[in-house]
């Protein structure tokens, strides 16, 4: 087992390319050389070859350290699950047949009526989800959690105690979330605030128009939230067309007036797939500016984002997999390689270049929105490694990065600061 993040990975093809061998101190990247300067490990085990590092070469080098055999497998940055709630899934629960009403506040009553009677408890629906991310290649999260007048702080401790239980696995912020609006309810902007006390790293809001009926107020709750805890924002936004481009410009208008450029995200974004041009082209122009961030769950037309316009404009852009099999939706099962590969379907995406772009988001970009040490971006769409890099990365048993995304094999292992964590989609124990 490596110790102290310290570990070198041999014979990985960073983003694709030619073998190399990953030299990593204290969970940090050192040096990236070309393969076969390392000696070959001795394989302390049979699992050694399936990825888990070997032991030390010989007794006498045991101050050496592990060495992994990638054996030419893909070398990726972690993905980044920018939008996830961790509070509501259902993964690994038996089947429940779906039967949400849609919409925003009807689903919100379905919620309610239901989450606390699963199989489990809401902790464990979390820590268990949480696992299954990080199985499957995740070690970066943004994670929602619910506060409401019916949930309270219950479902934020429920995320939070999540992130202890893997805090060596994977680098958590959680957003306090008013999913049922900030004003129809009373005491929601005192909950928000004694979560934001308690270990919340984020400030939510919701549809300031659809939801609450009033923008004016829900916006300059959020804000000041913001303000009072010095805390970045991540906006929910589904609001169609021209009311989401309002509400958006209000965003914009309150992100420019407390300079908190970079500090701010925008969930969804729907508007951004309906808007035509000029507005779009404008909109994009003034997010660039303010460093606003976007963050989408690949949803089917007509709220497809134009993924390229955004990133050619310069947005951060992450990807996430929402809410998972729960009481809205039957979609999800943890694995964001899989929501990768929804996102460049919905794009229309065939090529090479185009599906190596939906993975750049899944993974760098995604880091660049949820990570206090994200890897270096290259040119934005092949994110390769390089000495200074956190070693947080997924080795896939796959041709090419397309190939990965649409294969989805198996054959993965995660390193999240130099350690390997988990092996063939099953958790490492520490
Ligand atoms: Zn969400």
């Amino acid at each position: 087992m490596t110790q102290h993040g310290t570990l070198i990975v041999t014979n990985a093809r960073p983003w694709g390319g030619d073998r190399a061998d990953v030299h990593i101190r204290d969970g940090v990247v050192t040096a990236v050389t070309p393969a076969g300067g390392v000696p070959p490990a001795r394989p302390a085990t049979a699992a050694a070859t399936a990825g888990t590092p070997s032991e030390p070469r010989s007794p006498t080098a045991a101050s050496a350290p592990p060495v992994l055999d990638a054996a030419g497998r893909l070398l990726l940055p972690s993905f980044s699950d920018a939008h996830v709630h961790l509070d509501s899934n259902r993964v690994g629960l038996p089947w429940r047949p779906n039967d949400s009403p849609g919409g925003v506040w009807p689903n919100v009553l379905h919620d309610r009526a239901h989450w606390r009677t699963a199989e489990t408890s809401m902790a464990e629906r979390a820590r268990h989800l949480l696992g299954v991310l990080v199985a499957h290649g995740t070690t970066r999260v943004r994670s929602f959690a619910q506060i409401d007048a019916d949930a309270r702080l219950e479902r934020f401790q429920a995320v939070r105690a999540a992130r202890e239980h893997h805090r060596d696995r994977a680098e958590v912020q959680i957003v306090a979330f008013p999913q049922a609006g900030l004003l129809r309810e009373p005491g929601v902007p005192d909950l928000m605030a004694k979560a934001l006390e308690q270990g919340a790293d984020v400030v939510g809001g919701i549809d300031p128009c659809a939801l609450d009926g009033d923008p004016v107020r829900h916006l300059d709750i959020v804000f000041a939230l913001a303000e009072r805890f010095r805390v970045p924002v991540d906006i929910h936004l589904h609001e169609p067309g021209e009311l989401g481009l309002f509400s958006l410009t209000k965003i914009m208008e309150r992100t420019a007036a407390l300079k908190m450029a970079g500090q701010v995200t925008v969930s969804h974004a729907f508007a951004l797939a309906h808007l035509p041009e000029p507005e779009l082209r404008q909109a994009l122009e003034r997010m660039a500016e303010l460093d606003i961030a976007v963050t989408t769950c690949a949803p089917a037309a007509p709220h497809t984002l134009p993924l390229d316009r955004l990133t050619s404009a310069g947005l951060r852009v992450g990807l996430g997999d929402d809410g998972q099999r729960d009481y809205w939706s039957p979609y999800g099962n943890g694995d964001l390689l899989d929501r990768t590969w929804q996102l460049a379907f919905t794009n229309g995406f065939r090529n090479d270049p185009q599906v190596e772009q939906a993975l750049a988001v899944a993974t760098a970009g995604g880091a660049r929105i949820v990570s206090a040490a994200a890897p270096r971006q290259g040119d934005g769409r092949h994110p390769g490694v390089s000495a200074g890099d956190p070693a947080d990365f997924v080795l896939v048993d796959a041709e090419a990065p397309a190939a990965a995304v649409m294969d989805r094999p198996p054959g993965r292992t995660v390193i999240r600061r130099g350690r390997v964590v988990a092996v063939d989609l099953k958790l490492v124990d520490a």
